[in-house]
């Protein structure tokens, strides 16, 4: 069964090569025709078009040196200026690009352990103070730095519980974290409260706006109501926010904030003792790519404020649309009230992972939820022409399930049925693991 493959001994032509890969791109999600709700932040044919051409002037520069590439170092200081300006910064306000809201969260989690061990050096076990919603790129960094993660219930609004945070504070919490807004059901946290119990108790605390940071500023300008969630409020003290969401930019974007400069400080890393001279690198990676870096600072001035509200304004309305349309559906509910485009939904009646499968036979594709069972989804400006066709598909989803009792034992309705009951999620990582050994070769 396992076949070796190396590298052909003689180069292989281009056209036969170019041709292999666009057949076999034709069997991947189809996100151009906005059939995905997930992965793909798409505004158009043209905007996609200009922003290659931006990434590919910068294809082979390196934003590791910002002295042999000073455009880089002019986009990158653009894009946190635009950033911090958009999220209520002031001038002590500073950050750095990365290559994706992951990177961002591990960069603020290690600064705040950094700063901790310069400034709290009784804390010998540093602790994420965090809600169970936040993403799990809080949990990875964690596990890389050798943090400990505290987990805070949520409401029935699926909104971190303020009171179950502020009893689970302890000596060894570092710093707090809120989501504005969470990706699993697209509401934001209380941030002043929670903001506020930081700064009473002179912790750090982290926004994770890497879903909303591009949104949420432009649908408060269109008169949504937005609860306050950047450096406006008093205590928050970082923000991740990512510009290849929807920012519309290239993948390997986005930005991490610091309220001040001290803080960034413990971000950097630097080692001068090395025979290939002094090294010095901003964020997690090495190398760093120069053409998301430049297709991020195109993005921002080309769509402009004016093109954000817009590509905001019909993402929001197709979203809205879609939540009625779901909401019309009797056997199905949102799950909580969603702060923008984002958001999940349940049922009661019937099995929502066969539903799931339905509407993957009908060529959407929704992400699985758990903790409750649910599908996700996530909006874009991409989306307007497919919510009438989506929810006609949902309704004829419905029936089919409902018409066949048998579904939820049936295609991948029965495995994430499973693993969203097994009380021992051990065994749950354990078969995440097999099945990523078999997927990764
Ligand atoms: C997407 C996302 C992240 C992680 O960003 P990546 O770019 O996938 O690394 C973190 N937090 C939230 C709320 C997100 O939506």
């Amino acid at each position: 069964m396992h076949k070796k493959t190396s590298i052909p001994s003689k180069g292989i032509p281009k056209e036969q090569l170019l041709s292999k890969m666009e057949s076999l791109r034709s069997m991947d999600a189809d996100w151009r025709s906005g059939k995905t709700w997930s992965l793909v932040y798409y505004a158009g044919e043209e905007h996609t078009g200009f922003l290659k051409k931006a990434h590919n002037m910068f294809f082979s520069e390196n934003g590791l040196s910002p002295i042999a590439f000073p455009s880089l170092k002019t986009f990158e200081n653009d894009v946190i200026a635009m950033t911090a300006c958009m999220l209520g910064g002031d001038k002590n306000a500073s950050g750095t690009m990365t290559s994706g809201g992951t990177e961002s969260i591990m960069m603020t989690m290690k600064a705040y352990r950094q700063w901790a061990r310069a400034n709290r050096p009784s804390v010998k076990e540093p602790e994420i103070l965090l809600p169970v919603t936040a993403h799990p790129a809080f949990e990875k960094a964690a596990h890389y730095f050798d943090l400990k993660t505290v987990h805070a219930p949520v409401g029935n609004d699926y909104k971190a519980d303020v009171n179950a945070v502020r009893e689970l504070i302890t000596e060894n919490t570092i710093v707090m974290v809120g989501s504005a807004p969470a990706y699993p059901h697209g509401v934001i946290d209380p941030i002043p409260e929670l903001a506020a119990i930081a700064k009473e108790r002179s912790l750090g605390f982290h926004v994770d706006s890497c879903l909303g940071g591009f949104m949420l500023p432009w649908l408060e300008k269109l008169g949504y109501p937005v609860t306050p969630f950047d450096f406006s409020v008093p205590g928050v003290t970082s923000i991740s926010a990512d510009i290849h969401k929807y920012g519309y930019a290239a993948k390997g974007a986005s930005v991490v904030l610091y309220r001040s400069k001290e803080l960034r400080r413990h971000q950097f890393f630097v080692y001068s003792d090395w025979p290939g001279g002094i090294y010095a690198s901003p964020s997690m990676t090495g190398t760093r790519a120069g053409g998301s870096i430049a297709a991020a600072w195109a993005a921002l001035n080309s769509i402009g404020e004016e093109g954000y509200m817009r590509l905001a304004e019909s993402a929001m309305k197709t979203a809205k649309a879609i939540m009625e349309g779901i909401s019309g559906i009797k056997e199905l509910y949102i799950l909580g009230k969603p702060d923008m485009s984002v958001f999940a939904f349940a049922s009661d009646i019937l099995d929502i992972f066969a539903l799931g499968d339905a509407m993957d036979r009908r060529g959407w594709h929704l992400d699985r939820q758990q903790f409750p069972s649910s599908l996700h989804m996530m909006v874009t400006a991409a989306h307007e022409k497919v919510a009438g066709p989506f929810i006609s598909d949902l309704n004829e989803s419905v029936k089919e399930v409902l018409a066949n009792p048998k579904s939820s034992s049936e295609g991948t309705a029965a495995m994430y049925g499973m693993a969203a009951s097994l009380p021992d999620r051990n065994a749950v990582n354990g078969f995440v693991l097999d099945f990523m050994d078999d997927i990764f070769k």
